[in-house]
């Protein structure tokens, strides 16, 4: 760590919770003191003292263009003038909705908000309305934002009730949120069996991200659909992360499976905070005020936001850069693994398109569990390596 940064973070520490305003950004996992950054072009970061890095990280997902793209600061520029906020509709939000509703094939209408975790939190509300039921399903290791009934894991067994992820959660909020193993069709078959006519929805991270990159088993994705279909409960991808990033219709125009209702965010904001739930018409009409379903945002479909989201949608949407984003990952990934290959170290690399995680364990991970059995002591170790290297 340079020292601007390391007297910055000292100074927030003292201001701010750990330092940081998002927990993985003061880098416990991996260990030492995070790098504060002033500025970015393309795929580059300054930090506060003018060293440059190669960034791999894309601000967590909304920066597939690269950082400070000349069309989004140029959309920025112009909305600014116009004004940064109304607290009344404006015409971009109905742009922005269009370009979602063409480019999702499940999305008929949406709803924008200012994150992924109001986006999640809503889909759920939202099925728990239209289901008249309470019981949430999540797959373990699935991240959703720190929405209350998503910060559950499981506790023993195989499926079972969820017990609180931190303190703050009630027990009696946990305990509506079942967790069954990501990819592990007979566990969601099996709750299912179990409490079925009281579950309003299977909230799933169609490509797991969270855990490390974890792609959809063959089938795992239909059979999620079929059995929540089968029960009368809804199926929920949520598509944060993967959502134009994947496909530009996201994991569900990649894998041809086609949810209830889908959750947005990273991209859709090209930088700036949006989240958006949608999904078919009947639903998503439940939603106040043309339904009876509350949900509300001082800011929601702000300009500035509106602006960034949009001239990023359209950027994908005329350069369909997937193919040559396909084409990056894979050399990216057939490098590493020459690289690993050549020092002896067992690495297991999985990629779906741009998203790519290296576990430093032999055999494919599946879930939760197999990627806990990677040497994350070994993954701290690269990650510092890399960032020495100013990467
Ligand atoms: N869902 C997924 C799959 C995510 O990866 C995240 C954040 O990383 C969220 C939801 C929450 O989004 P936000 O951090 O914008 O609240």
């Amino acid at each position: 760590m340079t020292d601007s940064s390391r007297s910055l973070f000292e100074k927030a520490r003292r201001l701010i919770p750990g330092g940081v305003n998002s927990p993985v950004r003061a880098f416990r996992a991996v260990g030492g003191d995070p790098v504060f950054l002033a500025r970015g072009k393309g795929s580059r970061v300054w930090d506060v003292d003018e060293k440059e890095y190669l960034d791999y990280l894309g601000s967590w997902g909304p920066l597939i263009l690269g950082h400070a793209p000349d069309e989004v600061l140029a959309a920025l520029a112009a909305t600014m003038r116009l004004g940064t906020s109304f607290g009344a509709p404006t015409a971009l939000e109905v742009e922005l909705a269009d370009r979602v509703v063409e480019a999702v094939p499940s999305i008929e209408k949406v709803r924008m908000v200012n994150s992924g975790t109001e986006a999640t939190l809503s889909a759920v509300r939202l099925a728990r309305a239209v289901t008249g039921r309470d019981l949430i399903v999540k797959a373990d290791g699935c991240y959703h934002g720190h929405v209350d009934a998503l910060l559950v894991s499981a506790g023993s067994g195989l499926a079972t009730f969820g017990i609180p992820g931190t303190p703050g959660v009630p027990q009696e909020v946990a305990a509506q949120t079942l967790v069954v193993p990501y990819n592990d069709e007979a566990a969601l078959e099996r709750i299912y069996r179990q409490h079925g006519p009281g579950i309003a929805a299977f909230i799933v991270e169609p490509v797991a991200g969270n855990m490390g990159v974890v792609p959809p088993g063959p089938g795992y994705l239909e059979a999620a659909r079929r059995i929540t279909r089968e029960h009368g409960s809804l199926l929920i991808f949520d598509e944060v992360i993967t959502g134009f990033r994947v496909a530009y219709g996201g994991a569900q125009s990649r894998y041809r499976v086609l949810p209830d209702l889908t959750t947005l965010g990273k991209i859709i904001g090209g930088g700036l905070p949006v989240g958006a739930y949608g999904g078919r018409a009947d639903l998503m009409d439940r939603v106040a005020p043309a339904g009876d379903v509350y949900q509300a945002g001082t800011l929601s479909g702000n300009p500035l936001a509106m602006a960034a989201g949009l001239a990023t949608l359209e950027a994908l949407h005329r350069l369909d850069p997937y193919p040559r984003l396909e084409a990056l990952g894979h050399k990216l990934e057939s490098g590493i693994i020459a690289a690993a290959q050549k020092e002896g170290v067992p690495v297991r690399v999985q990629r779906v398109g741009s998203m790519l995680t290296v576990f430093f364990r032999e055999g494919e991970v599946t879930d939760f569990a197999s990627a806990g059995r990677s040497d994350t002591r070994a993954y701290g170790r690269f990650f510092h390596g890399m960032l020495s290297r100013t990467v």
